[in-house]
């Protein structure tokens, strides 16, 4: 087993690597740009290092530093975490050339899920069905009308590169077609330095279910279940939970098993995430992201398993803790993404945490690096704290999320805890009865 872990990455998920390292006897290095001196995965680590300047460019994706770094205290293994580089192919052949191990999937399957038209071909190779779409990019303008005639409008077209819910364009009709193509090539060219696009059916309302998936890199794989992702702001998650309220038994180990041989024909090691839009009964694929997820705490209430712990196993050569048969999915988890941000304009509110008190008792779990008088950076993404709450049934769930949100105190910047207390009150949300286009439809009629 290593010795120790170099962590390239910061807040909340920068202590969950450390925790699950720590439980596992090894030691920690934190790395930090100069605004994060004083940020808790900082005091928490056994060893810190300054990476460089405010800006993410010069820290957190600084390659070269974070190399020098690593080979200074001497660690054994590098975790990416989730964002900054965690789905850098390159970064991860580097960290491998210098001889440390890089805690993620070969870097090959990085390369070839991280553009989209490429992941399509794999997942299509691996047997998993596909939303309807251009077989590859769109050459032509003519190309476009024929594969948008041929799968109906109206169509969506997105960037191979795109990611974070950018470069996508729905197309109503023909006559609208050329000039949307051409305007997402150029914004797929400017925001991603590549204008290949491809076209897909634009689903009306489809639920986004996506299955957590793990792999030992010679052929094993298990599934741990699925986790429904639907609520979202600008294809942004906003709220998760595990199960599906719309998903049964028989259909989660049907389509669990088809992404489990999926993921053992492609020899994948480690933890990843198979997204696919659901609407009608039908799954879609529409995505493989190769880390660890945000939402992977709902996963790790509902099977009993650390994800971040089989990530380490994995990467030291370790076989899988566990077989498909020994992985039971029990209660219902939900997360709520809590962000420093105005619940109402989602303008971003960085600043000082003059009163912090998290919520406790049975089943709450709080992943965040806030603290009393910690200073939130301006530089970094807005994500302060994840509630994750376990109950036997879904209905549990829900009262002792309630619960823990009337608890939780964030005093200094705005955040969306407010936007979760009235969200949960819903009686559309209380059924399970929503869609990927169903919060920002609520957002606007509550405007
Ligand atoms: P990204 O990598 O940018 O996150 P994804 O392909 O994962 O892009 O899609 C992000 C979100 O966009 C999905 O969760 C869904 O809300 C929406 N979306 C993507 N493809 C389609 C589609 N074919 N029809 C309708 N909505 C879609």
């Amino acid at each position: 087993m290593f010795k120790k872990v170099l962590i390239a990455n910061r807040g909340e998920i920068a202590l969950r690597v450390h925790r699950a390292c720590r439980e596992m006897g090894i030691r920690t290095v934190a790395v930090h740009s100069t605004a994060d001196a004083d940020a808790m995965h900082v005091r928490l680590a056994d060893e810190a290092i300054c990476i460089g300047p405010p800006s993410a460019t010069d820290s957190y994706l600084n390659i070269p530093a974070i190399i020098s770094a690593a080979e200074i205290a001497q660690a054994d293994a590098i975790h990416p975490g989730y964002g900054f580089l965690s789905e850098n192919a390159r970064f991860a052949e580097i960290v491998q050339e210098h001889r440390i191990t890089w805690i993620g999937p070969d870097p090959e399957h990085i390369r070839k899920m991280g553009d989209k038209v490429e992941a399509k071909r794999t997942a299509a190779a691996l047997g998993l069905p596909l939303v309807p779409g251009s077989d590859g990019p769109i050459n032509s303008v003519e190309e476009a009308l024929e594969v948008a005639e041929k799968i109906g409008y109206p169509v969506l077209v997105k960037a191979a590169s795109g990611g974070g819910g950018r470069g996508m364009k729905v197309i109503p009709d023909a006559a609208s077609l050329p000039s949307l193509v051409s305007q997402a090539k150029s914004e797929a060219k400017a925001a991603f330095g590549d204008d290949t696009v491809y076209i897909e059916k634009y689903l009306s309302e489809p639920r986004h279910i996506e299955f957590q998936i793990f792999g030992d890199g010679q052929g094993g794989a298990v599934h741990m279940g699925e986790r429904d992702c639907s609520l979202q702001r600008r294809h942004q998650k906003v709220l998760e939970e595990a199960p599906s309220p719309v998903l049964s038994a028989a259909e989660r180990a049907r389509m669990g098993e088809v992404v489990r041989q999926a993921i053992a024909k492609l020899k994948y090691r480690g933890a990843g995430t198979i997204e696919f839009l659901w609407e009608n009964g039908e799954f879609f694929f529409i995505e493989m992201n190769t880390r660890l997820q945000v939402e992977h705490p709902v996963s790790e209430a509902i099977t009993g398993l650390d994800l971040v712990r089989e990530q380490i196993r994995v990467a030291a050569g370790l076989p899988l803790s566990v077989t498909q048969d020994d992985i039971h999915f029990e209660g219902h988890a939900i997360e709520c993404r809590i962000n420093a941000e105005d619940p109402a304009s989602f303008a971003p509110s960085p600043g000082r945490v003059t009163d912090f008190h998290q919520p406790g008792g049975l089943h709450v779990r709080v992943d965040s690096a806030l603290y009393d008088g910690y200073r939130i950076p301006p530089y970094y993404d807005s994500l302060i704290a994840k509630l994750i709450v376990y109950g036997a049934n879904r209905d549990e769930c829900l009262m002792r999320l309630r619960r823990a949100l009337e608890e939780f105190v964030i005093h200094g910047p705005k955040t969306t805890i407010p936007l979760h207390q009235a969200l949960i009150e819903d009686s559309d949300f209380q059924k399970g009865d929503y869609s990927i286009k169903w919060l920002e439809r609520w957002l606007a009629a509550k405007a």
